[in-house]
């Protein structure tokens, strides 16, 4: 008798546990295949997670796997091991880990394979053509054997119904059903185009990466100025990798981002090119994913979750923009996509390349000389444009002065300028707006007051295509006050600028302006951000609008303007991170102008003119922006230097959450004296979260910040378990090293 050790599809923590199931003879299950299996009075499915032969249970005690719920394994052998793995480090119900590993809705049999039923002969050509010949009167059977004679094959649904019924009766013609694939819009066109001769830089790296994979894997941080041609490189190292019979993932930050790439990787490697990501039909990613799983494809593209494709024999694992915080996932299991790139890099013996123009700088320190030889990363550098094009230039504009001199628009002088001349040459311009909506905030003239979200500690943004103040953090949507609602005054007035204000104000003040808004507004819809960027691409529009959705990747080549309306508003948030944020954003934003054969001109607003980032990220300097960063965070003890967790406690009543938030803290202060570990903790206390108010619950959280030679996973399990054990009525979550601090 054969056993199955299973995990069933339900996550709790009751349930984190082998069942153990008999096989029956003749059914073909085995570890990582998805079965049914009984659970109590109920059914469940549930994933296989290894096979043994003896079972030390009675035998009238062990119930049988039901079915298997598709004929093949759908966790490969080493994705199974990763989400064991995950189980461990990430504090995760071990079938939480393996739902990633799946399509969504292959589980709960909600996705099949589409069918079209076609027609074709049964015969050879030579008795079709004798029907012919002996049935002239029966002319809509002739007609389709005829058309079948020329066609070979067409779809059931194209041929009159019953004539066909005739002849598959006569045996003459068979109707079978035949798969189709749903193609992603993204991998529908496009024309196949041939390797460009690599530049001396580019040439240097492909060689080190691929000498890497031969020589069995390796590590890289491939540092390259915007536009020095990176998408190049990784193309070249997997072009290397598949020669060699292996394949690759290619991760792009977020998903508005995959049309260009996706396009680029369509047209070098045809149908071997996959996309995986959440934008996909539900019937797209299933096919799109079993195209992976059995090798039709061999080059994956996706976002977070495609770092867990299942391809076999990886070779080559690219993280593009690899500084960019949607890697790191939100939700449980919270895991780090970069971190999964390096384990299964590393089982494979393939190479991880990451990649950006402005790398974090806890990565950045790894590529560092004296740093332990299983966290480092070789350093490759790009330091100069494609066919030596250069970066733009950056000007700094004070906008204290502009108010000063009576300019109180949005747009500066020398910006106003810059696009009035970008425009009448024909060109093409890119503004970023840190916001979306149209004011970023609404306030009383007469006493200060802000019109906040009921639910949330936030203020509301006003969105005037809807005519309404919405809440960004929970949606919800109040209609503008006329009045002040505290002292009644008619001077409420809306301040700051979002996306929406801006593309109205360039419709107004200059002719000539065709705007496309890109931001999460616009780009709800299924396909909705290809289309409008292609409306870009195409020159339909000569201005795009947008929220960090544009900043990174995009690469037109007849845009020569990058505008930043408000460099300020991302670096004043209160964050440690909110330095490096603004430098990433200013010099990505820079590196979309000019990256074709005209120069380009960057315009930067900022009310801080002399700010260190400001200053360092308009000459485009990374290096020296690192040295004094990194100096801030050993000397301020922020990571990467420290480690940050928190368990965030949210309840009804603040004096809930606060109890909850007090009473982990002693405890967590128990552990820590018992443990021996106080000197290794910086910090430790109970406070009010930043947002203390979040979709009408009160939070209060438990924050630690504590040196890396610390037992940290010790910590973070008890903290874990902190979290798990929080009182009724109390919903606790813990984060370790989480994106934003809110
Ligand atoms: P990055 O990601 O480093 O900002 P990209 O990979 O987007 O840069 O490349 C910038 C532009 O240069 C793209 O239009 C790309 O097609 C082009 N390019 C890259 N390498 C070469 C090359 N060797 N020869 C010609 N054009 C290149
Ligand atoms: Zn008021
Ligand atoms: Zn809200």
């Amino acid at each position: 008798m054969r056993y199955a050790e299973v995990i069933v599809d339900l996550s709790a923590g009751a349930v984190d546990r082998l069942f153990t199931y008999s096989v029956p003879d003749g059914m073909a299950v085995d570890a990582g295949w998805q079965v049914e299996v009984p659970f109590g009075p109920r059914k469940l499915e549930g994933f296989v997670v290894s096979m043994k032969d003896e079972c030390g249970l009675p035998p009238e005690r062990v119930k049988p796997v039901l079915r298997a719920v598709r004929d093949y394994p759908v966790v490969l052998p080493e994705l199974l091991d990763l989400a064991v793995w995950m189980h461990e480090r990430y504090l995760c119900n071990l079938v939480d880990a393996l739902r990633l590993m799946i399509p969504a809705q292959m589980r709960g049999d909600r996705v099949r394979a589409r069918t079209v039923r076609v027609a074709r002969l049964k015969v050879s050509r030579a008795e079709a053509e004798a029907f012919l010949q002996a049935n002239r009167r029966a002319k809509a059977q002739a007609e389709i054997v005829r058309r079948l004679i020329e066609a070979e094959e067409l779809p059931a649904s194209a041929l009159p119904a019953s004539a066909l019924r005739a002849l598959a009766g006569k045996n003459l013609v068979e109707i079978a059903g035949e798969e189709v694939r749903r193609t992603p819009l993204a991998l529908k066109d496009g024309a196949r185009s041939s390797d460009p001769e690599l530049t001396p830089g580019q040439r240097r790296a492909v060689s080190e990466i691929a000498d890497a994979l031969e020589r069995g894997g390796g590590r890289f941080l491939l540092h390259g100025v915007t536009g020095s041609g990176k998408t190049e490189v990784y193309i070249r190292a997997i072009r290397r990798a598949l020669k060699l019979g292996r394949t690759a993932i290619v991760l792009v930050p977020e998903i508005a981002l995959t049309p260009q790439m996706v396009s680029w990787l369509h047209a070098r490697f045809g149908a071997d090119a996959a996309v995986l990501h959440s934008r996909l039909s539900a019937g797209e990613r299933y096919d799109e994913w079993r195209r992976i799983r059995f090798g039709e494809a061999r080059v994956v593209i996706g976002a977070r979750s495609a770092v867990f494709a299942p391809v076999e024999n990886l070779g080559v694992i690219v993280v593009d923009e690899e500084h960019e915080t949607s890697y790191q996932s939100d939700r449980r299991p919270r895991y780090d996509a970069r971190e999964i790139a390096r384990r299964r890099a590393a089982a494979h013996g393939g190479v991880l390349i990451l990649g950006s123009a402005t790398p974090s700088i806890s990565t950045y320190m790894r590529a560092m000389p004296g740093v332990r030889s299983e966290n480092r990363l070789e350093l490759i550098e790009l330091r100069e444009r494609v066919h030596g094009r250069p970066l733009p230039e950056v000007e700094v504009v004070d906008m204290r002065g502009e108010f000063e001199r009576g300019n109180h628009s949005i747009f500066s002088g020398r910006l106003a300028r810059a696009l009035e001349d970008c425009l009448s040459e024909g060109r093409q311009a890119v503004l970023f707006i840190n916001r979306r909506g149209y004011s970023t905030f609404v306030s009383c003239r007469a006493c200060g007051y802000v019109v906040k979200c009921g639910a949330c500690d936030v203020s509301m943004t006003f969105h005037q295509v809807e005519n309404a103040l919405r809440c960004h953090y929970c949606g919800r949507e109040t209609p503008p006050p006329k009045t002040c609602p505290k002292c009644g005054s008619r001077y409420i007035k809306y301040f700051g600028a979002g996306t929406q204000k801006v593309a109205e104000e360039v419709m107004k003040r200059f002719a000539g302006a065709r705007v496309v808004r890109v931001d999460v507004d616009t780009t709800r819809e299924k396909d909705a951000h290809e289309k409008l960027l292609e409306r870009f691409r195409s020159g339909e529009a000569n201005v795009l609008v947008g929220t960090q959705m544009i900043a990174k990747g995009l690469d037109f080549p007849n845009v020569t303007l990058a505008g930043v309306v408000a460099a300020d508003m991302s670096l004043n948030l209160p964050d440690y991170r909110s330095r490096e944020r603004t430098f990433q954003l200013i010099t990505q934003v820079a590196g979309r102008a000019g990256r074709a054969d005209h120069p380009g001109r960057v315009v930067v607003q900022t009310y801080e003119p002399d700010h260190y980032v400001i200053q360092l990220a308009a000459r485009q300097d990374y290096r020296a922006f690192y040295l004094r960063e990194s100096a801030y965070r050993r000397k301020a003890l922020y990571p990467p230097f420290t480690a940050i967790a928190r368990i965030v406690f949210s309840a009804k009543a603040a004096a809930q959450a606060q109890a909850a938030a007090e009473a982990a803290e002693a405890a967590l202060g128990e552990f820590l004296d018992r443990e021996g570990m106080r000197p290794d903790v910086v910090q430790m206390r109970a406070v009010e979260a930043p947002i203390k108010l979040l979709r009408g619950l009160a939070r209060w959280q438990v924050f630690l910040k504590m040196y890396f030679k610390g037992d940290l996973d010790g910590v973070s399990r008890e903290m874990q378990s902190l979290a798990d054990r929080a009182p009724e009525g109390v919903q606790a979550e813990f984060e370790i090293n989480p994106s934003n601090l809110f």
